[in-house]
């Protein structure tokens, strides 16, 4: 136990205690609820004591966390504050007034961290045998974002890559969604070029899905080779420039009267079955 876990964040004297909504601070904070924000201090917010200390436990850099004075007392957000401190970070005791305007919400999480953003680059993954990627082209809706960063986190998924203009995967939004699979999925962006190039070189199968795809998803051969599945966007799909460049384009068959599944639905359908053979109920 380091020095500042034993005599908690309190008694060494670094934890801020912030009950005004004009503090320079709590307005930072607040800013990181805008793209702006979180681009200038490539930071973003993360709700929830188990998220935080998820987080921690894998690596990421904290800066600041905030919690809501009535938990001041809970033996893992004493922890959580001193490991901030210790981290070099700043720690905020606040008041619910104050959690709710951080966070938009009537009924705020007692726990708010802030954490510095993470990106892997595209030129480092090189995917291995048993390796499934998900690509997105132009994945707008963020809410669509963390449910497939979560699903790809649950099938055992590498990572998450962000073809051409997507909704930024560090929202609040999206962290929310992703119930903590922000911080096990690395997340990788890329122009449709860039995208393209590094698929040349990187020895993978490209398996796109397509509403006029011509094969059946289930009759795809997922063992070849490293996987990308690759899904289209929202409202146009797969443009011509990705779905032309792909080894396969795929289709789920429906019945009924919708046109197509919902882009995260349709994404967990993909995930699963492209790794089926490599999942079993054994424990993890
Ligand atoms: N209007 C769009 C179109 O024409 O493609 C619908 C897009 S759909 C909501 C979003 C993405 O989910 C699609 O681009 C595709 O990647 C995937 N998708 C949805 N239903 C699918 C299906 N039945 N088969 C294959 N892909 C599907």
């Amino acid at each position: 136990m380091s020095d500042a876990t034993k005599s908690g964040p309190g008694r060494v004297g670094q934890v801020k205690e912030v009950t005004s909504l004009a503090n320079p601070i709590i307005k930072d904070i607040k800013g990181l609820s805008q793209k702006k924000g979180r681009e200038e201090t490539g930071t973003f917010m993360a709700e929830g004591l188990k998220l935080v200390i998820d987080a921690l436990e894998l690596g990421w850099a904290i800066t600041t966390l905030v919690y809501a004075k009535n938990a001041k007392d809970k033996p893992l957000v004493t922890k959580v504050a001193a490991r901030t401190v210790a981290a070099g970070g700043l720690v905020l005791e606040v008041s619910e007034k104050v959690l709710s305007a951080i966070t938009r919400r009537d009924n705020p999480q007692m726990v708010v961290g802030v954490f510095r953003t993470k990106w892997r680059a595209l030129s480092d993954i090189r995917p291995a045998a048993n390796e499934t990627y998900i690509a997105l082209d132009r994945v707008r809706d963020p809410g669509n974002l963390g449910t497939i960063i979560r699903t790809a986190d649950a099938a055992g998924a590498s990572g998450v890559i962000l073809v051409g203009e997507c909704t930024d995967p560090f929202s609040l939004e999206t962290v929310r969604a992703t119930m903590g699979s922000v911080f096990a999925l690395p997340v990788t962006r890329a122009t449709p070029e860039e995208f393209l190039t590094w698929k040349k070189a990187a020895g993978v199968s490209v398996v796109a899905t397509h509403l006029a795809g011509a094969v059946d998803y289930r009759t795809v051969d997922y063992r070849k080779k490293p996987v990308v599945v690759l899904m289209g966007n929202e409202q146009q799909g797969l443009p011509d420039q990705l779905a032309k460049e792909a080894d396969q384009l795929a289709r789920i068959p429906q019945a009924g009267l919708a046109d197509s599944l919902n882009l995260a639905v349709a994404t967990a359908v993909m995930l699963f079955e492209a790794r089926r053979h490599l999942l079993t109920l054994e424990p993890r």
